[in-house]
């Protein structure tokens, strides 16, 4: 892979903007800071965040085995896949290649910024038509997307499949693991160093419970950081979120939340088996399981006259009549398997 090749034109030649105390180590020395335009009156936030939030990647980086010039951090790893795209597809030009069904962010990015998507879809075992996808590939070809464990079917790849795809493709392969702490499989950040066109995100949103922050990370060799570097804007997490990431991760809950969120998976799972109306439930490496019902439409109305909110799928290719139920507390697991006790009796 030649990344040179790979970026677009006019981030080629650009300088990145330069905010105020980029040269700085922020706050550590005891200067007067007259250079940003700030309110002087302390209050906690008067002053610009740091844009290299350099201690939550620190904290970051400890935990994953990496160095913190191999992460970007952005507003929701929606932010780091758009700044993907413009750093490296060139729009009315350059196309993508996404596995349907599979998280629609993708497409919708691809839809921004004027790039084309190639849909090929998973197999009847929502795994990756490697040849499919390798057929699909042309010169102008710059990324295919992975989301292992993938949304909305909650399964992983097959290793061989992504290990092929990425040998033989020349561009980039993101691999999209929002959902790898739920999973049973070894995150590919384990490979980073061995393939210089991997990219890698994740996102503090599901197991480490703070969606409201903001805060999506990728990981990938310091010349494709470095790049995407250049296009990113200034003060993308804001100080609230940085400060409270830092709080949170040091305190270290993920591994609890997790087991008692996989707890719930299962006893729903073992709800739904019993349930006539559920055909076919998926096998999840996630916080979500997707289940083939009898008529989702009727189904998914039902939920919401109860008081839940499911996700329709049906809509996505290979997900007829399928439904997506995220894993909640204890308490609305219950509930839910009331619930469903009274779908089972409840007339169409
Ligand atoms: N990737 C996948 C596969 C997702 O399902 C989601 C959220 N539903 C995201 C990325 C985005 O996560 P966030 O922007 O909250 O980090």
């Amino acid at each position: 892979m030649n990344l040179e090749n790979l970026i677009r034109e006019n981030v080629k030649k650009l300088s990145p903007y330069s905010s105020a105390r980029d040269e700085f180590e922020q706050f550590t020395k005891p200067m007067i800071y007259l250079d940003a335009n700030e309110n002087p009156f302390t209050n906690g936030m008067n002053r610009y965040p740091d844009p290299q939030q350099k201690e939550l990647k620190t904290i970051i980086a400890d935990k994953n085995n990496v160095q913190k010039e191999n992460i970007l951090l952005g507003n929701g790893s929606d932010e780091v896949l758009d700044l993907i795209f413009r750093v490296f597809c060139e729009p009315n030009r350059d196309n993508i290649i996404t596995l349907p069904p599979t998280y629609g962010m993708y497409g919708v990015l691809a839809n921004i910024n004027a790039i084309e998507n190639r849909e090929v879809f998973l197999n009847e075992e929502f795994q990756p038509n490697v040849d499919a996808i390798l057929n699909a590939v042309d010169s102008n070809t710059k990324i295919i997307f992975l989301c292992s464990p993938n949304n909305p079917t909650g399964n992983s790849f097959d290793d061989s499949a992504v290990i092929k795809i990425l040998n033989q493709f020349k561009g980039l392969v993101v691999i999209d693991e929002a959902y790898i702490d739920f999973s049973n499989e070894v995150s590919w950040l384990t490979v980073l160093k061995d393939f210089p066109n991997l990219i890698i995100t994740q996102t503090l949103s599901k197991a480490y419970a703070m969606a409201g922050l903001r805060i999506g990370i990728l990981y990938a060799s310091r010349e494709i950081i470095s790049v995407l570097n250049k296009i990113k804007p200034p003060y993308n997490i804001n100080g609230l979120s940085q400060e409270t990431a830092v709080k949170k991760l040091l305190q270290n809950t993920l591994s609890t939340q997790v087991r008692k969120i996989l707890v719930e998976r299962n006893k729903l799972i073992e709800a739904l088996s019993k349930c006539e109306f559920v055909e076919k439930i998926y096998p999840s490496d996630a916080n979500f399981i997707l289940i083939k019902v009898d008529d989702a439409n009727f189904r998914y109305q039902q939920f919401i006259d109860n008081g839940v909110v499911v996700r329709n799928r049906s809509n996505q290719p290979l997900c007829e009549n399928c439904l997506r139920i995220s894993i909640g507390t204890k308490e609305e697991t219950e509930q839910i398997i009331e619930l469903l006790k009274t779908f089972n009796n409840a007339e169409k």
